[in-house]
């Protein structure tokens, strides 16, 4: 049978599979020993369920797919970061990263095929969006890149960052679940505090996350302060102005008690002069947040162009001047376009 055809088991909450089973005269009990292996062990395929009788084995490779998402191809940087091109069931690719450092491996997932924002700079932008992914399919790239994480590396993953393909918040309801899944202890139990959620801004869904408690970290793609420049580089941020954004922030500090990560990117001739540096330090002021200096990563025609080192070593001075928290994160996987906004490049 066509494997698409079938509904994914995975789409079942525990009581749908629970009803389920006793509609099939099967034991209730049965549908916790399944949720396990699909949401604390991740297999691929029902016959690895040996604890489930191999008749119910049967009856449900009949009426359910597992459709877990397959590798199509895996390239290594020099710098020691892989890039795994994902195939999902219906054709569709994906891609996800995973990137060592000494004390950390940090997964870099996606939440959409393509994105639907229009972030002049990122590669994943050109591509359009073409759909949201299932939680499945979030859930399946944090258990693959987790195997290959102990395979090559010999360390499990530490990190998630939604900072793949796709904009998290608008695949609002598929992201939660995910997460649910990945973070739960009937589930892979990996703890929120290790999962960044990384969103180009959308205010509405920001104060969602705030009423729904989310445990996660967030980071905001700000890249300017000033806003006619963002939306000369963002132009879907003219539907969503600054004050906004920063209303929303304060929203989510105040329910959440959580610092904003704001990244930024400085390019040349766009956001290098000092009033730039000036608005951020005000905006910042207005926030509890730490800004991340991004640098940036080429990405085929466009022509933005990363601003030179003493530029930015002069914002990230002024910043730290004005007691603002600042990193500066260098691009990894440059080499194989897996950095930041260079997934779909090639
Ligand atoms: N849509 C979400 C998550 C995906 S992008 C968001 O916008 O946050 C993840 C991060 O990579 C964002 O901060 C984004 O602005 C940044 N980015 C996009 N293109 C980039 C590029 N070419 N070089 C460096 N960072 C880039």
């Amino acid at each position: 049978m066509n494997k698409i055809k079938k509904k994914d088991i995975r789409s079942l909450s525990l009581e749908e599979l629970e009803i389920f089973l006793q509609n099939e005269g099967e034991k209730v009990f049965r549908a916790k020993q399944i949720y396990s292996w699909l949401w604390q062990k991740g297999i691929s395929s029902f016959e690895k369920m040996t604890n489930i009788p191999s008749s119910l084995r049967v009856t449900l490779d009949e009426k359910f797919s597992i459709n877990n998402v397959l590798v199509d191809k895996q390239q290594k940087s020099i710098d020691g970061t892989i890039k795994n091109t994902l195939k999902l069931y219906d054709g569709y690719i994906i891609e996800s990263v995973i990137i060592p450092t000494k004390n950390r491996v940090t997964s870099c997932i996606s939440s959409q095929v393509g994105c639907s924002l229009d972030c002049n700079f990122c590669a994943t932008s050109l591509l359009k969006r073409m759909r949201n992914l299932n939680s499945d399919e979030i859930f399946d790239q944090v258990v693959f890149v987790g195997e290959q994480s102990k395979l090559y590396l010999n360390r499990p993953l530490t990190n998630i960052v939604f900072m793949g393909m796709g904009e998290p918040l608008l695949n609002y309801k598929n992201v939660m679940n995910a997460i649910k899944k990945i973070s739960s202890p009937s589930g892979l139990g990996i703890s929120q505090r290790r999962i960044t959620l990384s969103t180009s801004g959308i205010p509405k869904m920001i104060k969602k996350l705030a009423d729904d408690q989310v445990k996660f970290k967030l980071a905001v793609s700000l890249h300017s302060a000033s806003q006619s420049i963002r939306e000369k580089i963002m132009p879907f941020t003219k539907q969503f102005p600054l004050s906004k954004l920063l209303e929303s922030l304060q929203y989510w500090y105040s329910k959440t008690n959580k610092i904003i990560t704001l990244e930024y990117i400085v390019w040349k001739g766009i956001n290098d002069k000092i009033e730039d540096i000036k608005s951020l330090i005000s905006f910042c002021k207005k926030i509890p947040s730490k800004v991340n200096l991004i640098e940036y990563n080429p990405v085929g025609n466009l022509k933005f162009q990363q601003a030179s080192r003493e530029k930015v070593n002069e914002y990230k001075n002024l910043l730290e001047n004005s007691n603002i928290s600042v990193t500066v994160r260098y691009s990894r996987g440059k080499d194989i376009n897996a950095a930041c906004g260079q997934l779909a490049n090639k």
